[in-house]
């Protein structure tokens, strides 16, 4: 038996695992496990290609590289453990007698170059080149070339976590809570691992935008900040990406080197820029909102960074890295420490993904910024009388950014309460084919019984669908349910086109009778519905809606736990409503 159970891990976390062995035995016996159980392709080449790795270790010998027989990959990682110039030359020869191909030509190059007393890389191996991308490849368009504000640093000093502190309608939001406190949670775990009792802590860092927004300031010290940086201008009063952006870029560049946006500050930084000696930050978390998200991607770009977006969760762990792109030379693993690891939901939230933001060997890519979906983390309790340092951001700020003028807008009086009915309809990204239809077949059904909502999946809230103006209210967040919405608890709940997903499920899954109505008789919903009628939304709504008129489909029969007597008379439901009743 192995020490560890490989079916316990994803495969991020098992490639620092894999390569933290060196003994052959354990890596067969890990293989053997792995064959034996999940049988992931990706894990079997880690373990493999670790395995080929310690056998050569062991063997002391350098093999025989047979360039007719091995693949370019293969010879790149075989060329690792040739020292010989002579060989390293011969091999040369070889190649170009043979097939001359200038990726093999390349990595004998860089090997004789490191061997020979050329620069080595931080893990041992050759370098790669450190041409741009612009010259490299002159014939592609580079758009991003000559962006003013982008900078990208080398040897870059980097420290705290950021957390930008949304706030509507003069109050901070609900994820900006949560965020803090989960920021504060890692930063102590971060300064307990990495900075210990001797160095100087690394801090959470609140920032706050807006007109009236020092008003927070105390509170996002209480929820877990050390620094709360703020900036207030009536003008940032309502969202607007450009002020938004620089401002925000302005603060993470302040008093850095190379310096901020203003030309003047390069001859002298802001006198109240002594609060912090760093660059840039090390971390950075946006709430994913619209306007979160909008910001989170303006800002990483801005900051020649990159973006994880939609993260449900977050930890800080280093990780062995192979990828020649990030190590610099192919065949060798690089340790990247004090890494964000943030994970974020894929199709449709069956699967998790890690994303990581890496150093280049040549560029160095902070802060590693992520945004969060709201409701994914605690609101932490507050501290009353915790301590933390107030910065006022200063900056004049161009009348250009303000180039939309909100003449008009419209505030909901109040969110909308979709508990207490005996029937909800929600609707899902089924409708995507004519959306303004789909939810005004919803309404319809609705409308049929006698007391029933309308409400939607978080894939209508966060979907681009473009909805008629006498539908969209009802397209809005706070009808959302789910996990990070409303949880309801109908008698009958009737999710169309609404695949199921975990984290819908658990704002319906109390309901008495759910019924679902979905093309894909594999949608995860059918595992959990009561009734599943497999159909076309735009076909089966309308007459469900009939049958709900006409009595032959009413609530309380569904609720009962039988589709009354629809179900019983050859399958009513299935059959009034176009699809194939499954119960
Ligand atoms: P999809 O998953 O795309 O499903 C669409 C379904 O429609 C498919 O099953 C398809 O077969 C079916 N379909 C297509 N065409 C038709 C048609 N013409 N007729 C009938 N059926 C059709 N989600 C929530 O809903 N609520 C939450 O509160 C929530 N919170 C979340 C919190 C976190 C932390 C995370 C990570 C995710 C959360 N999600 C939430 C998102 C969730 O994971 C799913 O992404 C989301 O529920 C998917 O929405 P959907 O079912 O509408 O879309």
């Amino acid at each position: 038996m192995p020490e560890f159970d490989p079916a316990e891990f994803d495969v991020s976390e098992l490639g620092p695992k894999v390569q933290s062995i060196d003994d052959p035995a354990e890596l067969r016996a890990v293989l053997e496990a792995e064959r034996d159980g999940d049988n992931r392709d990706a894990v079997i080449t880690v373990i493999e290609s670790r395995l080929e790795q310690v056998s050569e270790d062991d063997g002391g010998d350098d093999g025989e590289i047979d360039l007719d027989a091995m693949s370019v990959a293969d010879i790149g990682n075989a060329l690792q453990n040739v020292d010989d110039p002579e060989r390293l030359r011969d091999l040369r020869e070889r190649e170009v007698d043979g097939e001359d191909r200038d990726t093999v030509l390349r990595l004998i190059d860089r090997r004789l170059d490191s061997v020979e007393g050329g620069e080595e890389g931080e893990t041992g191996g050759a370098e790669t080149d450190r041409e741009p991308p612009e010259e490299r490849h002159p014939e592609l368009d580079h758009p991003t070339a000559d962006k003013r504000h982008v900078r990208a640093l080398e040897d870059g000093t980097y420290r705290d976590m950021w957390v930008y502190c949304e706030t509507q309608a003069g109050d901070l939001l609900d994820v900006s809570r949560e965020m803090l406190g989960k920021a504060r949670e890692l930063m102590d775990g971060y300064n307990d691992d990495y900075v210990g009792d001797d160095g100087d802590d690394e801090r959470v860092v609140a920032v706050l935008i807006g007109d009236d927004v020092a008003d927070h300031v105390d509170e996002c010290i209480e929820l877990g900040a050390d620094v709360v940086v703020y900036h207030e201008d009536d003008r940032l009063a309502r969202f607007q990406h450009k002020p938004y952006t620089e401002v925000f870029a302005d603060m993470a560049r302040w008093g850095a080197d190379p310096p901020a946006r203003d030309e003047d500050r390069e001859a002298s930084p802001p006198d109240n820029a002594d609060w912090r000696d760093y660059d840039e930050p090390r971390y950075v978390l946006f709430p994913a909102t619209h306007n979160g998200r909008d910001l989170s991607a303006l800002v990483q770009a801005e900051l020649d960074s990159g973006l994880a977006s939609d993260c449900s969760g977050l930890f800080i762990d280093d990780v062995g890295i192979s990828n020649p792109v990030k190590t610099g030379a192919p065949g060798t693993t690089r340790t990247f420490e004090r890494v964000l690891h943030m994970k974020r939901p894929d199709f449709s939230g069956f699967e998790y993904s890690t994303i990581l933001c890496l150093d280049n060997p040549d560029r160095e890519f902070h802060p590693q910024g992520g945004s969060v979906i709201p409701g994914s983390f605690e609101v932490p309790d507050p501290g009353p009388g915790r301590e933390g340092e107030v910065i006022e951001h200063e900056g004049d700020l161009d009348d250009g950014w303000f180039r939309v003028e909100v003449t008009e807008f419209d505030r909901l009086d109040g969110g909308v309460d979709l508990s207490g009915h005996d029937v909800v309809v929600a609707v899902g990204r089924g409708i995507g084919d004519d959306p303004t239809r789909g939810m005004e077949l919803a309404l319809e059904l609705a409308d049929a019984f006698d007391d029933a909502a309308v409400g939607v999946s978080r894939g209508i809230v966060t979907g681009s669908y473009s909805f008629d103006g006498h539908v969209e209210e009802y397209t809005a967040e706070e009808r959302q349910i789910g996990e990070t919405g409303q949880v309801v608890e109908p008698s009958v709940y009737i999710a169309a086109g609404i695949s199921g997903a975990v984290q819908h499920k658990v704002g319906c899954d109390e309901a008495d009778t759910i019924v679902a109505v979905n093309t894909d008789p594999d949608a995860r919903i059918h595992d959990w519905c009561d009734y599943f009628v497999e159909g076309d939304l735009f076909e089966v709504l309308p007459r469900l809606t009939e049958a709900v008129k006409t009595g032959s489909v009413d609530a309380e029969a569904l609720a009962d736990g039988g589709a009354g007597e629809p179900a019983t008379d050859g399958g009513t439901v299935a059959g009034d409503a176009g699809g194939e009743l499954d119960e």
